[in-house]
């Protein structure tokens, strides 16, 4: 009843900026050459995925939803994408999301909101399906897709996750090579997969993850086989319940989804503790000057001279060129992003904000490994509410930041966390569960997901 079959259409949804089916049949007609000729199939032969537009795709335009980068087709392949077409996937088009990744409910996008496909019963506002990777989480919710990729700096996996009733997990940062993705805020950025269960994320992962020279973060670490080492039998496990993302302010339906969360990991033989993450009021703040500090850094090669977009005034000079181009092509978030970032990297302010961010980092970091040494995964809502409508927030741009307030603390630390969805609202909207891990265990997290799924 609350499925908003109406728009449940690629066009209405807004999900796709460029369509590339042909793409998804090549892999098709993959998968009949390589059975025809007796040859191995990979782990996601023939399946057709989205990607977000955050990746560079050789040959397909891609704009990290911007205007700055419209036209710009990349003449080279992400290692991530390049990663899931070896492994057999095949690409169904160029994901919306916000652009340059910054935003929780898709309306930075410059190609326009993204439209989720849930509504509340008795409404008929349109809701977001969440940011940035807002695309990916419409077009699985949708049924568009049975999988799409996503990224997530401060939630942005997890958030559109949890409030389109999909399944999304951030792994540690360095897993997936970021070589070939626009960059966000370079500390942070990790590519994950999303996708209807928590089965097809540990499939995908597997072959979106894995060393890459190209990208001086990236683990050196193998891939473990996620899927294949999948249980649900939580005998043994300890789960931590962190006593400070009980917050004021929380919607009274996360609460009881969160309990029942709990009910449901006893059910499968885990043992559920209470415990501390003191500095998690902090993380959030810590996040809004890191994330832009970064962003104003990477956001400096779009200048007019090397890609997209060039707005040369009659009779201007290089610095007028540099102006007009980024005047012109990026949206206002963005601005005030750069704007943020380059303020609190100043001279006079750098100790007073940078430098106290980056100690919080700190702190939050250590609160973790403190935790970590009682639990084997917290459990945790993904976000304070069930989706918005879209409008409704985005003349608040603090009230949009808070969405991220309990995903941006796994991120600073650069965790595995997951959401899955766990229960409806009365009105029947989904509302998203999530799961936290020690560095590297991406397996608990995946095993807990499953005993809630
Ligand atoms: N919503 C957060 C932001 O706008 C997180 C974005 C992300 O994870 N890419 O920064």
């Amino acid at each position: 009843e609350s499925f908003n079959a109406a728009v449940a259409s690629a066009d209405a949804l807004n999900a796709f900026i460029v369509a590339t089916p042909e793409k998804a049949l090549e892999a098709a007609d993959a998968v009949d050459a390589a059975r025809a000729g007796g040859k191995p199939l990979g782990p996601m032969a023939g399946v057709p995925i989205g990607m977000k537009d955050l990746f560079c795709t050789k040959g397909v335009q891609s704009t990290a939803a911007s205007h700055i980068l419209e036209g710009f087709v990349p003449e080279y392949e992400s290692t991530v994408s390049a990663n899931l077409w070896s492994a057999g996937a095949g690409m169904l088009g160029k994901l919306n999301m916000d652009q340059f990744a910054m935003g929780s409910s898709n309306e930075t996008s410059h190609f326009g909101p993204v439209k989720s496909p849930w509504k509340k019963t008795g409404s008929n506002a349109t809701l977001t399906p969440g940011g940035s990777s807002g695309g990916s989480s419409a077009a699985i919710a949708a049924r568009l897709c049975p999988a799409a990729t996503g990224t997530d700096t401060g939630g942005s996996i997890r958030q559109p996750a949890a409030i389109t009733g999909t399944v999304g997990i951030k792994p540690t940062y360095g897993r997936c090579s970021r070589w070939g993705v626009v960059a966000f805020a370079s500390s942070l950025d990790q590519a994950g997969p999303m996708a209807r269960s928590v089965e097809d994320c540990a499939i995908m992962l597997g072959a979106m993850a894995g060393f890459d020279p190209k990208d001086s973060t990236s683990l050196d670490a193998p891939v473990p086989d996620w899927f294949g080492s999948l249980n649900a039998d939580l005998k043994g496990k300890k789960v931590g319940i962190p006593r400070e993302y009980r917050m004021e302010g929380i919607d009274p339906a996360i609460d009881a989804s969160w309990e029942q969360g709990k009910e449901w990991l006893r059910d499968a033989g885990a043992e559920v503790i209470e415990m501390s993450l003191p500095h998690t009021k902090y993380a959030l703040p810590a996040y809004y000057i890191v994330a832009p500090a970064e962003a104003s850094s990477n956001l400096a090669r779009y200048d007019g001279v090397r890609y997209g977009l060039r707005d040369l005034p009659e009779g201007a000079g290089l610095q007028d060129m540099y102006a007009a181009t980024r005047a012109a092509g990026f949206g206002d978030e963005v601005k005030r992003r750069i704007m943020l970032g380059t303020y609190v990297l100043s001279a006079g302010f750098y100790d007073a904000y940078y430098t106290q961010a980056q100690k919080i980092r700190t702190l939050v970091q250590r609160d973790f490994d403190a935790a970590f040494a009682q639990c084997d995964v917290i459990l945790a809502p993904t976000t304070p509410t069930p989706a918005f409508a879209l409008g409704e927030l985005q003349a608040d741009p603090l009230a949009m930041y808070m969405n991220d307030v309990f995903a941006v603390p796994a991120s600073l630390a650069g965790l595995p966390a997951m959401s899955v969805p766990a229960t409806l609202t009365e009105d029947g909207l989904p509302l998203g569960l999530q799961i936290v891990g020690k560095a590297m265990d991406e397996q608990s997290v995946l095993n807990a997901g499953l005993a809630i799924e």
